[in-house]
């Protein structure tokens, strides 16, 4: 963990596009909120070939608009090379400078590929079209991606991605802390020396948490989930218990130098804010940067 301890802290925010104008109401409320806390950047989620395109693009300008920096994620499967590239030419004339690049999940059954098959194409892709404008964003897998051959091809293909380009990554959620340490060792090893920031999936529902952790690949540990179910319907108890588990998590990562935190928000402030101001984030200015 010796060299994240270099970088400058930073603290994120990620949204997914509102696909109402109700739900665009209520995320620019909790935008309100979790703005007050002053985060480095907010992002917006991209969905599988294309498929919340405009939404994602209306999202970000609003939010940027408001005055803090947006960054949307660009994910290369099921697209075109000249619809990333119009994509990259419109976020550029927009002010926008900062993207989350991703390779993405096609649905099954849904279209070919595309032209780029993996993210370290994109970000290569990205960098050939918009030079050096961009700070380019690339996802990370402590617990390692679902598809990976081996821990080991999983580590040498996150390299690809640093190599082509990318300035810092973002890890998939996990509530193991040592996972985070160890991949961080070994990709320190292999000689990366970006920030690597821990993603954070505030715990608030126990079922929507254990079908989204199985599909990504995140690994819930057998006593946060015997202590879940323990709850049943208690919603109060699963998120006072969530919020604990999730603050001393952070709190063990920011002490041993992890160089911020990005909260997976599901366009919801208490949860986040909770963790936040539970790790004193906005009071202790020594502790951000
Ligand atoms: P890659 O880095 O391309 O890796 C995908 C798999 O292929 C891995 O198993 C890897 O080991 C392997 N691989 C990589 N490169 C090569 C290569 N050159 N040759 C052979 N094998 C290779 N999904 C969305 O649809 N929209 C989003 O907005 C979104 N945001 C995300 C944000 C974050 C921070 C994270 C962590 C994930 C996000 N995802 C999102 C999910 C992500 O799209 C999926 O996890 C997807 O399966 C992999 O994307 P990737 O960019 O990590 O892919």
């Amino acid at each position: 963990m010796n060299s994240q301890k270099q970088f400058k802290r930073r603290f994120s925010f990620e949204f997914f596009p509102p696909k109402t104008p109700a739900g665009m109401e209520k995320l620019q409320t909790v935008r309100d909120e979790l703005a007050r806390r002053k985060p480095d950047f907010f992002s917006v989620t991209y969905g599988a070939g294309g498929s919340t395109q405009e939404r994602t693009i209306d999202t970000v300008l609003k939010l940027q608009d408001q005055g803090i920096s947006t960054a949307p994620h660009l994910s290369c499967v099921g697209s075109t090379l000249e619809n990333i590239s119009a994509l990259l030419s419109h976020y550029q004339d927009n002010g926008i400078n900062r993207i989350v690049a991703l390779r993405g999940d096609l649905p099954s059954g849904m279209g070919s590929a595309g032209e780029l098959r993996y993210a370290n194409e994109l970000v290569e892709f990205i960098r050939q079209h918009s030079g050096e404008h961009f700070n380019i964003e690339v996802a990370a897998y402590p617990e390692f991606h679902p598809q990976a051959e081996s821990a080991e091809a999983d580590l040498l293909n996150f390299k690809k991605k640093v190599d082509a380009g990318a300035n810092s990554a973002i890890t998939q959620y996990f509530y193991n802390a040592d996972a985070y340490f160890y991949f961080v060792e070994r990709a320190e090893k292999m000689g990366i020396d970006i920030p690597i920031v821990p993603g954070i999936m505030p715990i608030t529902n126990y079922t929507s948490l254990i079908r989204f952790s199985d599909m990504c690949g995140a690994e819930i540990p057998r006593w946060v989930k015997k202590q879940l179910e323990a709850y049943g319907d208690d919603i109060d108890s699963i998120k006072k218990f969530g919020e604990e588990v999730v603050t001393n998590m952070c709190e063990r990562l920011l002490t041993a130098g992890a160089p911020g935190l990005h909260f997976y928000t599901l366009n919801q402030a208490e949860p986040n804010l909770k963790i936040w101001d539970n790790l004193g984030l906005s009071d202790e200015e020594q502790i951000r940067f």
